[in-house]
């Protein structure tokens, strides 16, 4: 007999989960609070601009690839994929302004002619990476984390040594380059983590792996051609998504949830998921007897940061940005000493600059350029318009001097985005935006787990549990917990 399974959210996460276990025969229902699915990658349109609202780089093609094989698909079959070339644009301090390539013999020159000696020194980070990359991605983040016995295979503790569990980031690449802008090009892939350096295994140079070789890809119309393509996979296997319909309560008795309780009424169900934020649905959904965790535990995580977003309608080109741009115009440290050991709005923030419409016309119209700016910013702190403001002339005095014009007298269409959008919209813990960060003490079995320990059938997903933030591990996240329903929930064939 088929069994009943509601998904709380239609992010990457919720997606895979509820179309990996419809694959295998549930009776899968998404209920998605929002008018539209993929959670923080949702799209809007505005004055002819198409805005990607959330992630806007395609790393990890392979994990994409993956995902859609499981379904007997390609990639190809939903969303064309190019390759970018220069990957992106960084803007040191001193205004100098370097394209990464994607060519590996020329990013090698590029690292001689900052550091005699680096091309080689590259050579051996990037292999030691590779390895990372093989035995993270390919075993590692497939794990639940849910007993230390997962890890008790004598291979894997050899891995663990060769991984770098044990080292930070911050030393690791010490070792290989000195000069500070080879230094702060290998650190910035963890950002994306959410944590410092320092704070950050070694086992993270995975990231430049992803980076530097892989390459960075961008799939034509948007990024969000993914959730498209996700959804239309989804219906294909038999998955029900129904938008505007928040989820107000699980419901338990007697250790077991029965169902959830929407504004439209009861929906029963054998097994929840909840691909909402973590936090939210644990603190917020349930009733306090049968949360794993509490408010001073939740208070204690590390999230990682928040991000002060404009989405921007430039009517002119800008013909010195690519794609996309890594203003480190600014001091690196202490940047990432306000967002997490004293986290306060920035001083002197570093920011990302994305245009889309370099790459793809169809994201603007004719002649203009679809803009968005990325300050990333500590959690849980006020946003005020007056605050954005002071930001949005900050970074844009920095934009136009490195563009050599005016750009502010272009914009035709702006848009803000901070901490409590992030809450209204997703009911984001702290207005974060990318979920947990993947520091050494919130690594794996030392996640929330992915599993209730007091609701016998209610389970989590997404990037606030394993294996954390961003596109690719949550597309994993939800097909981990997948997994884990079908051994204990089977389905009597
Ligand atoms: C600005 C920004 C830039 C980013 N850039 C990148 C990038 O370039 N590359 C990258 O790989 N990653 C990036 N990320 C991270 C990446 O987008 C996320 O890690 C990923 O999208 C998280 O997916 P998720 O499924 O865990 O959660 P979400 O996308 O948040 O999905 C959760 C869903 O649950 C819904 N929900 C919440 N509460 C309820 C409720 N009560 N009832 C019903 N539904 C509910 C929400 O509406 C949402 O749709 C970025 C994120 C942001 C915000």
């Amino acid at each position: 007999m088929s069994k009943n399974v509601l998904v709380i959210g239609s992010g990457f996460a919720g997606l895979a989960a509820a179309t990996s276990l419809a694959q295998r025969g549930y009776r899968v229902t998404i209920l998605e609070k929002n008018e539209g699915p993929g959670g923080r990658a949702r799209v809007f349109q505005a004055e002819g601009f198409t805005f990607d609202m959330g992630p806007s780089w395609y790393w990890m093609p392979d994990i994409f690839e993956q995902y859609f094989a499981r379904f007997g698909k390609k990639v190809a079959d939903y969303y064309d994929l190019v390759r970018l070339d220069p990957s992106y644009q960084v803007i040191f301090k001193g205004a100098e302004a370097v394209d990464i390539p994607a060519a590996m013999n020329e990013l090698r020159a590029l690292f001689e002619r900052y550091e005699s000696g680096s091309g080689a020194r590259l050579d051996e980070f990037l292999r030691q990476a590779a390895y990372k990359y093989k035995v993270g991605i390919g075993k590692f983040v497939h794990m639940p984390g849910r007993s230390l016995l997962e890890f008790a295979d004598p291979r894997l503790v050899v891995d663990a040594v060769r991984l770098d569990l044990l080292q930070s980031m911050h030393k690791h690449v010490r070792k290989f380059f000195k000069d500070s802008r080879l230094l702060e090009l290998v650190e910035f892939p963890i950002l994306f983590l959410g944590a410092t350096s320092e704070n950050t295994p070694a086992l993270y140079s995975l990231m430049n792996y992803a980076d530097l070789v892989l390459g960075t890809w961008y799939p034509m119309g948007g990024m969000h051609k993914i959730v498209e393509g996700m959804v239309k996979l989804a219906r294909e296997q038999g998955v029900t998504l129904e938008y505007n319909q928040e989820v107000e309560q699980i419901v338990v008795e007697n250790g077991r949830t029965t169902g959830v309780q929407t504004a439209a009424g009861f929906r029963p169900a054998d097994v929840v998921v909840a691909g909402a934020d973590y936090h939210h649905a644990e603190q917020h959904l349930l009733a306090p007897e049968w949360r794993t965790y509490n408010e001073a535990y939740w208070d204690k995580r590390t999230m990682a940061p928040s991000s002060l977003l404009f989405y921007l309608g430039v009517n002119r080109r800008l013909d010195k940005l690519r794609h996309h741009n890594l203003f480190f115009d600014e001091d690196f440290a202490l940047h990432a000493e306000e967002i997490y050991e004293q986290p306060k709005w920035p001083s002197r923030p570093l920011f990302y600059a994305c245009v889309p419409s370099i790459t793809d016309a169809s994201v603007a119209p004719a002649g203009s350029e679809n803009l968005f700016l990325l300050i990333p910013v500590a959690p849980n702190l006020p946003d005020p318009e007056a605050t954005r403001e002071h930001y949005y002339h900050l970074i844009m005095d920095r934009l136009e001097r490195h563009c050599g014009h005016s750009i502010r007298d272009a914009v035709v269409y702006k848009r803000s985005y901070a901490h409590q959008d992030f809450q209204q919209d997703y009911h984001s813990y702290k207005g974060n935006a990318y979920g947990l960060a993947n520091t050494l003490r919130q690594t794996a079995i030392l996640k929330p787990s992915l599993k209730s320990k007091k609701v016998g059938n209610l389970y989590f997903t997404g990037q606030l549990t394993v294996p954390g933030p961003g596109v690719p591990p949550s597309l994993i996240s939800g097909q981990v917990v997948a997994k884990e329903v079908e051994k204990e929930f089977p389905i009597a064939k």
